[in-house]
């Protein structure tokens, strides 16, 4: 019996275990190597909407999903002094598309108990070396030192790859938004009137999420005039940080929820929102999936979402193709239509939902007091209407 072919992944994040459940489906082998000593855990709200709802129930996972899932019936959203600008009911902007919200650790450790057994998961591990020489690829692991060889390298390690870095060394590829975002999830939720409550302020918002076990999650987005990438080694620590950027904030909540969370030592990641550009995902038997081929930001609310897609788009291209090469060629030509519409979309939803200039606020809130609430959430409505579009192939 000829020997199945071979794939290291690097990342055990959704683009890295929804790949290997696809690789699987493709008749492949995985090691799934993940730099973290578990699937990270980190409370923030995913949703999964549009094309990926379908790769959703092809991996039969959506009764796994349903267990874990939130209904979330309104978002509140209210100026910086805390007055109400706009109640949306999801249903009436939903249009009728069940969403699936999901705490994002939730979404991966359903994909890893769904892993096939082809697939090995090494946790606290990460490349050494890596060489591709046309035919084959040979890794070294770092903690364990084990060589590894393989007909193909999947980099599903996230925004800041490794993987990206090593094979398209020279390649500019990050383009900065102009925000920077915090997430964490905390315990308490009293003073939480609603499911989802915002508080939009000139290039800030702040959203609180109700969650189960009687925890928020919480998210932080704030204008960034630097605009470039945030440097990691030298990042401040998260909580400074937030402490500053909310200092001029008059909602009791918000602050009372970031003491909270600092109080307790949660674990916040803090980045900025960049979207990645490449040029190609691939090379040779290296192809670069999700966040790390092309990071679409929060702002899209499709990156999740399109890792799903991308994983199964890639592991039938390799079930159809014989050659490597083309396989990998093949999934980028379907994808990238979608993805660059998703990019575009980023960039004017960024603008929209955080205006960056009192006066561009101003104006926004200007018009949702204006407006009969009817038309501000058939806008909502049409909004969500053209994401999940913009998602088809
Ligand atoms: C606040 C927020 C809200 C969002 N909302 C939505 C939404 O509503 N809908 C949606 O579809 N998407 C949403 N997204 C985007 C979505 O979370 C990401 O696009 C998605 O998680 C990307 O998955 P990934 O597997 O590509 O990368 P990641 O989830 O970043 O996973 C990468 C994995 O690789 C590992 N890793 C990194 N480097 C190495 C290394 N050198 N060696 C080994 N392992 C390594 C990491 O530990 C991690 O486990 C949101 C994102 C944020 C931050």
């Amino acid at each position: 019996m000829a020997t199945k072919p071979r794939a290291i992944i690097v990342g055990a994040g959704i683009a890295g275990l929804a790949a290997a459940w696809w690789l699987d489906k493709a008749g492949w082998t995985t090691v799934v190597v993940e730099r973290a000593p578990a699937i990270r855990d980190g409370g923030y709200i995913v949703s999964l909407t549009g094309a990926c709802r379908g790769t959703v129930d092809r991996m039969h996972l959506k009764p796994l999903l349903d267990e874990v899932a939130y209904t979330f019936d309104e978002n509140v959203i209210h100026d910086s002094r805390g007055r109400e600008l706009l109640r949306i009911r999801y249903e009436d902007v939903s249009g009728g598309v069940e969403g699936l919200a999901l705490c994002r650790d939730d979404l991966a450790r359903t994909l890893a108990k769904a892993l096939p057994e082809s697939a090995t998961l090494r946790f606290d591990e990460t490349l050494d070396d890596v060489v591709e020489d046309g035919d084959r690829i040979t890794a070294t692991l770092r903690r364990s030192g084990d060589r590894l060889e393989a007909d193909l390298l999947v980099g599903a390690d996230g925004i800041r790859s490794a993987v990206r870095q090593r094979f398209w060394k020279d390649v500019n590829c990050l383009e900065p938004l102009g925000y920077n975002y915090a997430v964490y999830d905390v315990e308490g939720r009293e003073g939480l009137g609603s499911d989802c409550i915002s508080f939009n302020s000139p290039g800030h918002l702040d959203v609180l999420y109700r969650l189960r076990n009687h925890r928020l999650a919480a998210l932080h987005i704030w204008r960034d005039d630097h605009h470039a990438p945030l440097v990691l080694p030298n990042r401040p620590a998260g909580f400074d940080v937030l402490r500053d950027v909310t200092s001029g904030s008059k909602i009791e909540i918000v602050k009372t929820v970031l003491d909270r969370a600092e109080q307790k030592g949660c674990a916040t990641v803090i980045d900025d929102l960049t979207m990645v550009n490449l040029p190609c995902w691939s090379q040779g038997r290296v192809v670069l999936l999700g966040d790390a081929a092309h990071c679409l930001t929060l702002m899209s609310g499709q990156g999740a979402g399109m890792a799903l897609v991308s994983a199964e788009v890639l592991g039938k291209a390799l079930m159809a193709e014989k050659d490597v090469p083309t396989a990998l060629a093949s999934h980028e030509r379907k994808l990238r239509p979608v993805i660059e519409r998703l990019q575009e979309r980023s960039r004017t939803m960024a603008a929209m939902y955080i205006p960056r200039t009192w006066w561009r606020y101003y104006l926004r809130n200007l018009c949702l007091w204006l407006l009969p609430h009817s038309w501000v959430v058939q806008w909502h409505a049409n909004s969500v209407k053209t994401e999940i579009d913009l998602t088809q192939f």
